[in-house]
């Protein structure tokens, strides 16, 4: 029998829903029991792939190549999990999946309507992914908060869901904001017994209430918890911020969480094994040296639009006993008079990103970290502004560019393959998801992976156009990997600098905490051996 646990959130959004959902995977996970996760999210675009980064945050991509919410990536690295497009179901495929089977008669004679159709699909998506992943439990994240209007259909769905599945399988969990009001010298409980309130209108009573708050919950905030929300004292979960968010499992283990859930699900209390997240915690917090990136992006507003690549950082930053300070730098700002800013920094990261604005920028700072023997990472974009750089400064190309931003270029050195040009839908029409990548010997990629066969995540439209493999291949470019199948440049390296690796693929969607990836481990490692000037090294 599968079981089945609900993570709604109340109060505000943004309040770590997806870490606390993560995190219950990893603590269920650590007692053996093999658990799947998944995210609805009830906006009506299909999926977050044609969105702006400032409304969303980063797209997560899956193995399979489904565009997906940055929650995902939580998932995997707390669960340690690959998922695929099964795992992220928005309103928008809800929808479109009716509407599709309206259009082919599959309803013929009957009214098409929320309650049951829309609420059944949701249900059937559900079991689905038990079913496909072969989990003993699912977490189900129901994104937004109670009260929006979309996820309506979605709570009803999971209300209707427990009274099929039965009492013993199913469990909700309810996130709410503790506010402290310093005036009143208390952390307040009104908005959580308002938003438990709206929950209960709808059939749904909460079995656990998880307490974000800034200070410990004190008993009096315990005690009306549970007499206003209709919730047991002792499921009245304190969840305290954190600076760092693998602790958060262990904060929940403390206060009993895993065990009370598993007694309510009626699950066998089988021995705890949190050694190995024990131990990746206290590598993160032991960290006692500083190496300092600077990440010249265009969303350095939206960090969450690099959730995958700040998390990469921690966990290289941990296997080299280093705490990685990343110091976000707008593109747009970087010209001739003031690059030298790039010379306070051991290393440079240029990550992924769309559109014209913000390149010329992205250029300067990469042919600094070329000039000035700086450890230098490119992702996707980064790897396309390297490629433009080599051949406008080193092979002489002027005026190279990418067709993206130039369409007259006289060298497009990025362009799109005749496939490509040919597609006039925007959604989900890139190239994504995993292809294998082979590695030239002898490389810095071959020497990170020690393998000559990876397999890595895309999420691009532009390629390396191969007409110029051999000029920038001649002025000193090294194509160190490849796919071979489709004859695709995935990686360009230089030879003469002490470390320069630039990527087509995201390697940041493959890193775990328990194996952080190579690539980001080794660039972390040839920063570190970067002397900064005295005043910038203390942590
Ligand atoms: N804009 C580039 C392309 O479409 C790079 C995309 C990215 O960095 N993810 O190819």
């Amino acid at each position: 029998m599968v079981k089945y646990i609900f993570v709604t959130g109340g109060v505000l959004s943004s309040l770590g829903k997806g870490i606390a959902s993560a995190s219950i995977g990893t603590l269920l996970k650590s007692r053996g029991l093999k658990v799947s996760m998944l995210k609805f999210d009830p906006y009506i675009n299909v999926d977050p792939g044609t969105m702006n980064p400032y409304q969303h945050g980063e797209v997560f991509v899956t193995k399979d190549g489904a565009e997906t919410d940055l929650d995902l990536g939580h998932y995997e690295r707390f669960v340690g999990v690959n998922l695929s497009r099964y795992n992220n179901v928005t309103a928008g495929q809800i929808y479109s999946c009716i509407i599709g089977k309206e259009r082919k008669g599959k309803y013929l004679g009957k009214t098409i309507q929320v309650i049951p159709h829309i609420t059944d699909e949701i249900q059937d998506r559900i079991r689905k992914v038990a079913k496909l992943d072969k989990a003993y439990i699912v977490i189900v994240e129901i994104g937004g908060t109670v009260g929006d209007i979309e996820s309506l259909p979605f709570l009803e769905a999971v209300r209707q869901f427990r009274l099929e599945e039965g009492k013993d399988n199913t469990l909700f969990i309810h996130l709410t904001l503790l506010p402290y009001v310093p005036s009143a010298g208390e952390l307040k409980t009104k908005p959580t017994q308002h938003s438990v309130g709206r929950l209960r209108e709808i059939g749904i009573q909460p079995d656990f209430v998880l307490c974000r708050t800034q200070l410990p919950l004190t008993e009096k905030a315990r005690n009306k918890i549970s007499l206003f929300c209709n919730v047991e004292k002792k499921n009245v979960i304190q969840a305290i911020d954190v600076d760092n968010i693998y602790e958060v499992p262990l904060r929940f283990e403390k206060e009993g969480l895993t065990d009370k859930i598993m007694k309510q699900l009626g699950l066998k209390n089988k021995k705890k094994d949190l050694t190995e997240w024990n131990g990746l915690v206290e590598k993160i917090n032991s960290a006692n040296k500083l190496v300092r990136v600077a990440v010249v992006g265009k969303y350095v507003q939206m960090k969450d639009a690099y959730k995958s690549v700040i998390e990469a950082f921690t966990h290289a930053g941990a296997s080299n006993h280093a705490k990685v300070s990343l110091e976000w730098i707008e593109s747009e700002s970087i010209n001739n008079e003031n690059e030298d800013i790039l010379s306070s920094f051991q290393a440079i990261l240029v990550p992924g990103g769309f559109g014209l604005r913000g390149i010329e920028g992205k250029i300067k700072a990469i042919q600094f970290a070329r000039e000035h023997n700086l450890p230098f990472l490119g992702l996707c974009l980064g790897m396309q502004c390297a490629v433009i750089e080599f051949a406008r400064n080193v092979a002489n190309l002027k005026g190279a560019n990418s067709t993206e931003f130039d369409s007259n270029t006289p060298y497009p050195v990025i362009d799109l393959l005749p496939e490509q040009r040919k597609i006039k839908d925007r959604g989900g029409t890139m190239r994504l998801g995993e292809y294998e990548c082979r590695l030239e010997e002898g490389s810095l990629s071959w020497s990170a992976y020690q393998r000559s066969l990876v397999y890595e995540r895309h999420r691009h439209r532009y390629e390396f156009n191969n007409k110029y493999k051999d000029i920038l291949k001649k002025a000193g470019l090294r194509i160190a990997g490849m796919y071979p199948e489709k004859n695709l440049v995935e990686i360009i390296e230089l030879t003469n600098h002490p470390w320069f690796v630039a990527t087509q693929f995201h390697p940041e969607y493959n890193s775990k905490p328990q194996s952080p990836h190579p690539l980001f481990r080794d660039f972390v490692k040839a920063a570190m051996q970067k002397t900064l000037p005295r005043e910038r090294v203390s942590i």
